[in-house]
């Protein structure tokens, strides 16, 4: 593959992408209305590329890269599916794109009511009453979940400090639980994954706020305890959080609110369909439990008796707001279109079929590999490569650098923390049997090549092995002549 150039470096000066018509108004004076600290004196030093160079220059790049769109994405804990196109057909239309969030309420009913409709739809599938859209990622949604406990808590004149979390659960949940000002402190998991339910309760106090459950958990199994966790909860008047980033396992078919969860987040840009990576764009709402409603940020999408929608900033005790405006609009509505796609009847066809594929996918490389939490999963599963390792001298990494000379898109590795030399598989609901098939068979191939191949891999990529660590160190994110 040839080297390709950055966009800065094509192109020569006067070359441009697009032609105008001539200016038939009088030219702006900039002086007479841009304030003298705002001019630059020179224009910005924008590349100058012809039309047909910048279209192949970002198809060129696009094209290195693997994605959703090319290849099975078997995220672990971090579900990737398809992005389904009549989504972005549906974002894309005027009176959606063309939309300010400084409207007036009454000229943008169409976009309040998408907002109302996703709120339903979010709560009937949490089996909890009130949803918050406005967080835009899952960790603000964990943060403003925690922000709307600790509300809680105040109005009742207390103060726990301390939320409990699973040592298998997500990095964000700690990071949030410590960002919120609390004490986290860590539960260890059983051999099959699992809370310890003995050992949890004596950790149960009334210095716990909240503890934050993701279920099924990381390692794909069903936490079978949960509403004797809810219950021990409960009894000192902590929460029980739910993190439902990837709701797959269970949508349509069990509610959080059910098991008796108080609070929870969805990942719209996981669950739901939406495009992500790359560090955005994302929706991450809560959902809470009627106790918790009057905490819940402002503002709020009312609907009144006459069936017009309007925006409430009005509620007393609400810990107020975590992002402008309502959150952000055209990823919720892709993962309102996905919801309704399906339609309430479907939503249990997401579940059925993201397990059926994970366990289809497990049962075909357990006799190669090894998986310590058992030959049945929810959702995702965790194999390690540990023996891999003992026997070959090759790590999970090898594996991972190799799978993408093969086109794949690694699975996630070294996740959860408690699996050494993890590779966590989630091949969601969306492929087909050929898919998981060729990808069981490229991961025995590889478990059968030679130590020196995987060290070297990959060779087959624009660009090899990367030096990881220097790129998170000394990053390098901008470019100048
Ligand atoms: C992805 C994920 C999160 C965090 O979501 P972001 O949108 O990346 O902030 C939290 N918990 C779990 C289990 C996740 O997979």
């Amino acid at each position: 593959m040839s080297e390709e150039k950055l966009i800065f470096e094509k192109g020569a000066p006067g070359r441009r992408a697009a032609t105008f018509p001539a200016l038939d108004v009088p030219a702006l004076d900039e002086a007479a209305w841009l304030p003298e600290a705002l001019r630059r004196g020179a224009p910005p030093d924008l590349p100058e590329v012809g039309e047909q160079d910048l279209v192949r220059h970002y198809t060129r790049l696009s094209q290195r890269n693997i994605g959703i769109d090319t290849q099975i994405y078997p995220l672990g804990s971090c579900t990737m599916k398809y992005n389904p196109k009549v989504n972005e057909d549906v974002a894309s239309r005027d009176g959606f794109r063309n939309v300010h969030p400084l409207q007036p309420d009454s000229t943008v009913q169409g976009a309040l009511a998408v907002l109302w409709e996703m709120e339903r739809w979010l709560a009937e599938i949490a089996g909890m009453p009130a949803v918050c859209l406005q967080p835009s990622a899952g960790a603000q949604g964990e943060l403003t979940a925690l922000l709307v406990c600790r509300a809680y808590h105040d109005s009742k004149g207390r103060r726990p400090r301390t939320v409990l979390v699973p040592d298998s659960s997500h990095g964000t949940n700690p990071a949030s639980a410590a960002f919120c000002g609390y004490r986290v402190e860590t539960v260890p998991s059983r051999a099959d994954g699992t809370v310890d339910l003995a050992d949890l309760r004596p950790r149960i106090t009334p210095d716990v706020a909240c503890l934050m459950m993701t279920n099924p958990n990381t390692v794909g199994v069903f936490e079978r305890d949960v509403r004797a966790i809810a219950d021990l909860l409960h009894d000192v008047d902590a929460q029980l959080y739910y993190d439902g980033a990837n709701l797959n396992a269970i949508c349509g078919v069990a509610r959080p609110g059910d098991m008796g969860c108080d609070m929870m987040h969805f990942n719209v840009h996981k669950t739901f369909s939406t495009p992500h990576g790359g560090g955005g764009p994302g929706a991450g709402p809560i959902a809470v439990k009627e106790h918790l409603r009057p905490f819940l940020p402002v503002p709020r999408v009312r609907r009144g008796s006459d069936g017009t929608f309007s925006l409430d900033h009005g509620e007393p005790l609400s810990i107020g707001r975590v992002r402008s405006h309502t959150g952000n609009f055209g990823i919720l509505l892709r993962g309102l279109v996905y919801l309704r796609s399906f339609g309430g009847d479907g939503l249990p066809e997401i579940a059925r079929r993201a397990v059926l594929n994970a366990n289809y996918l497990l049962s075909r490389l357990k006799g190669r590999f090894d998986a310590p939490y058992g030959a049945r999963c929810m959702h995702e599963f965790v194999l390690s490569l540990s023996r891999q390792k003992r026997e070959r001298g090759v790590s999970a990494l090898d594996y991972a650098k190799r799978l993408a000379d093969y086109g794949y898109h690694a699975p996630t590795v070294y996740f959860p923390l408690i699996v050494p030399e993890a590779l966590m598989v989630e091949p969601v609901e969306t492929e087909a049997k050929e898919t998981l098939d060729a990808l069981a068979e490229v991961l025995g191939a590889i478990d059968a090549e030679d130590p020196s191949a995987l060290h070297a891999a990959p060779v087959n990529t624009p660009v090899g092995r990367l030096d990881e660590v220097g790129a998170a160190r000394n990053p390098v994110l901008r470019w100048k002549r």
